[in-house]
């Protein structure tokens, strides 16, 4: 069983900022409204992710490290219509098969939190106010042939900060406060999507955007597009999000990329930040478990409202 687990997490983890992805998913889905993530050595040795959510009651502990264990799908019918980011109960017993994990966590009205020890499963008294801290150091510990494929500190570091990105461009009613070695490192605090995309991706982008809003037919577009005249290829800050949750989609680049067929030349790569709104049903987001993969019901009608959608924006306004 522990081998299998490890097998399952080679799927969910692959370095720190898998796991830093996972852990802010949980805190977004317990309703968190601040989320602080704490890292040494780029994550490596250790992570922690606090947050300001509903808590963890202490009965439920043991049960939410759990393979296959999660508090937010009751049946499969439910599967269809998934708007938690976590569903699969995979996250947490992954990661713990392959690193030290602790949960603290308390809920409104508890005399006090409770930490559980994922190795030991040990209950213990601990101090916090409402939400969780989930703790993990030593990511690989016991798998050095993993261990050996991480990168420099600096380089887990910046994956680390590119996962927390991702998330506070969706969220920009969330503070997000990112600490390495002990310094504050990035925070955006609670604000409109506007304030959070010039604070998340620059002034420059802004001003070197347009507003995208889209809507046809169940499908709606939202964000902004860099213009084909933008100083440089920004290929790295290419940002789509399903239903609030970030995408890497080949279908939904290649829809925005045909929007700058005519007027982008020499290979340049627009930066862009999209959010498709689609009903729940037009959309499997059960692919992987990284959930970064999306299947469509109606792949077309995706493809041509992203096209459309990035045109409209790119268009001069009509005098
Ligand atoms: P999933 O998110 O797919 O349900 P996880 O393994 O990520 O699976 O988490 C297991 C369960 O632990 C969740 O369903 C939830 O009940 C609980 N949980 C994890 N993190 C938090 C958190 N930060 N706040 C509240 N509950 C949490
Ligand atoms: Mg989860």
């Amino acid at each position: 069983d522990e081998l299998i687990s490890q097998i399952a997490a080679g799927e969910v983890v692959e370095r720190p900022a898998s796991v830093v992805r996972e852990l802010v998913d949980n805190a977004l889905d317990a309703g968190a409204t601040e989320v602080v993530v704490k890292l040494m050595a780029g994550g490596v040795r250790s992570i922690l992710v606090e947050d300001d959510g509903v808590g963890i009651p202490a009965d439920e502990l043991p049960l939410a490290l759990r393979r296959h264990a999660t508090s937010k799908i009751a049946s499969l019918g439910e599967l269809e219509s998934v708007a938690t980011m976590g569903f699969r109960g995979e996250a947490l017993a992954a990661i713990s098969s392959v690193a030290e994990l602790s949960i603290a966590s308390r809920t409104e009205g508890a005399p006090h939190a409770q930490r559980i020890d994922a190795r030991s499963g040990e209950l213990v008294p601990a101090a916090r106010g409402r939400g969780t801290s989930v703790e993990v150091r030593e990511l690989f510990f016991s798998t050095p042939a993993r261990r050996k494929f991480l990168k420099t500190d600096a380089t887990e570091l910046a994956h680390c900060l590119e996962a927390v990105r991702r998330h506070a461009l969706a969220r920009p009613d969330v503070g997000f406060a990112v600490w390495h070695e002990g310094k504050l490192v990035e925070q955006w605090r609670r604000s409109s999507l506007d304030q959070r995309v010039r604070e998340v991706l620059g002034e420059d982008f802004v001003a070197e955007s347009r507003e995208v809003q889209f809507e046809i037919g169940p499908l709606r577009v939202v964000g902004r597009a860099g213009t084909p005249a933008a100083a440089r290829s920004r290929a790295d800050q290419q940002y789509v999000y399903v239903n609030g949750r970030y995408v890497r989609d080949k279908l939904i680049a290649h829809g925005v990329r045909s929007a700058y067929e005519d007027v982008l030349h020499g290979g340049r790569q627009p930066a862009y930040v999209l959010f498709l709104e689609i009903a729940p049903d037009r959309v499997d987001v059960n692919v992987h478990p990284t959930k970064i993969e999306v299947r469509f019901r109606d792949s077309r009608e995706v493809h041509q409202a992203m096209r459309r959608a990035v045109e409209a924006g790119l268009a001069p306004p009509q005098a």
